[in-house]
């Protein structure tokens, strides 16, 4: 068994919106036992936004969740780096329409919240772990979880593109491996789509200093790529925010074809639709065996 996880002290950023170009700041405190990740955005009242895929409202380029009519848009970087160093219980107040970007990718969030402190509580946390295989496909994606005595994730692309084509990688996720081999990738776009995303009230905030672009001679970022698959570990590390979304994390190997925050949320829709495929346990000697490698990093 593993124990529910917060932070040890209250973590305050801002920076802008990569879609909305808006400058945002973000308070993240410690929160008990069973409440889960819950967003409130300042100054909408006390009106709680909880992180579950059933408070998902938009999906395009970005995960947007919503209460009452309060929303907060581009979460899942964020999302990503909570998740990936499993802790469980956090309040996150918002100021502004959208979490920001920082650096493109989840290191900055994933060092704010080590330099807090993660702090064991006394509950055990829940998993939901995959019983039987279970596919979800639409007309460009398909995503399948396999039962799997941890937490694999496997994603292939393909842009079909000069520049970025095929890349694909499996990787056994531990708060160790997400640290170091996913945290750090960054989101990326074409520059030939920035125009119509543009128009399209999205990007408003992209640039060089968020963002991989993909220009029609290459990488247009003179510093280059973090890792020659930079792009397909993005990928993952959006998975992950979405998956954080199912509101316990998943014990299971998950294959990812081509897809994006549009599917995930309709594959972890159709997976919790029913208890078919998933069993709640509170064993897993992974995730406990992970912990300690999470302490030494911690500093704490
Ligand atoms: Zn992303």
């Amino acid at each position: 068994m593993r124990p529910q996880r917060t932070i040890g002290k209250e973590i305050f950023f801002e920076g802008k919106g990569l879609h909305s170009g808006c400058h945002s700041s973000v308070l993240i405190t410690p929160a008990p036992v069973n409440t889960g990740i819950v967003f409130y955005k300042a100054g909408s009242g006390a009106i709680p936004i909880k992180a579950s895929i059933y408070n998902v409202v938009e999906t395009a380029f970005a995960t947007t969740i919503e209460s009452q009519g309060i929303k907060i848009k581009t979460i899942e970087h964020l999302l990503a780096a909570i998740g990936g160093l499993g802790i469980d219980n956090l309040f996150i107040t918002v100021e502004g329409p959208e979490i920001p970007i920082l650096d493109g990718s989840s290191t900055i969030f994933s060092g704010m919240l080590l330099e807090a402190g993660i702090i064991k509580q006394n509950r055990s946390i829940e998993y939901l772990k995959i019983k039987r295989p279970i596919v979800y496909e639409d007309y460009n994606s398909r995503i399948i979880a396999l039962p799997y005595n941890g937490y694999c994730i496997s994603y292939y692309i393909n842009f079909n593109n000069k520049f970025l084509s095929q890349q694909e990688l499996t990787i056994e996720i531990t708060e160790k491996s997400f640290i170091t081999e996913i945290a750090p990738a960054r989101t990326f776009g074409f520059l030939k789509d920035v125009e119509t995303l543009r128009k399209n009230g999205l990007a408003k905030g992209g640039s060089l200093d968020n963002a991989i672009v993909i220009g029609d001679e290459g990488i247009l970022n003179p510093e280059g790529l973090r890792f020659s698959d930079e792009f397909v570990r993005h990928k993952i590390l959006d998975s992950m925010g979405d998956i954080l979304l199912a509101g316990r994390p998943i014990i299971g190997h998950i294959i990812f074809e081509k897809a994006g925050h549009t599917a995930n949320i309709n594959f972890l829709r159709k997976l919790l639709s029913s208890t078919e495929h998933f069993t709640i346990i509170t064993d897993s000697p992974v995730y406990e065996a992970d912990s300690t490698v999470l302490n030494l990093i911690s500093v704490k």
